[in-house]
């Protein structure tokens, strides 16, 4: 567990970690992680990160316990939630709340990098601004690797939207 400030972040290893391990950035999404709302592809893509770093024998999951709804609470999010079920998508919802696209800090991941001795990565997601955070940060990503989730009828206009205005892989 890593604090920062009065939030308590939660990071998975496998048994040692060298540099240039698989990692995954995960942001919590109760609905998603916990409960396996079809509504996102969160729970899909924590699963599959926990197989792919266990197998790879080297490798970390950081669990920021203060990206719920991209930063904006869970309380927010399932008021965004009900935006999107009178027709806004997930990035139009939130600004109609009142808050940017994405207002998650990745900044703790560089002192749980700089713990484990980490100055290059390999990062599975399918979001490129992570890869902006980390370079940003000073952390090298020598490879990205993407997951491939089937969408399903409650989260295809989601991925899509993902796709299409937060230009995710
Ligand atoms: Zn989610």
């Amino acid at each position: 567990v890593f604090c920062e400030a009065d939030i308590e972040h939660v990071v998975l290893t496998t048994e040692s970690i060298q540099d240039n391990p698989l990692v995954r950035l995960h942001s919590e999404c109760i609905t998603g992680d916990v409960f396996s709302s079809l509504r996102c592809d969160c729970g899909e893509q924590l699963h599959q990160s926990l197989q792919q770093i266990a197998s790879s024998k080297n490798g970390l999951l950081i669990y920021f316990t203060n990206h719920e709804g991209r930063g904006i609470g869970i309380g927010n999010k399932i008021k965004a939630y009900a935006l999107q079920d009178q027709g806004f998508d997930t990035v139009d919802a939130n600004h109609q709340l009142g808050f940017p696209t994405d207002v998650r800090d990745f900044k703790v991941a560089k002192d749980i990098f700089d713990f484990f001795g980490v100055q290059t990565i390999r990062l599975l997601t399918n979001n490129p601004e992570k890869i902006r955070h980390m370079t940003e940060m000073g952390i090298n990503v020598s490879e990205t690797l993407s997951f491939a989730i089937a969408p399903n009828p409650h989260n295809e206009s989601y991925l899509s939207t993902k796709k299409k205005k937060l230009g995710h892989l």
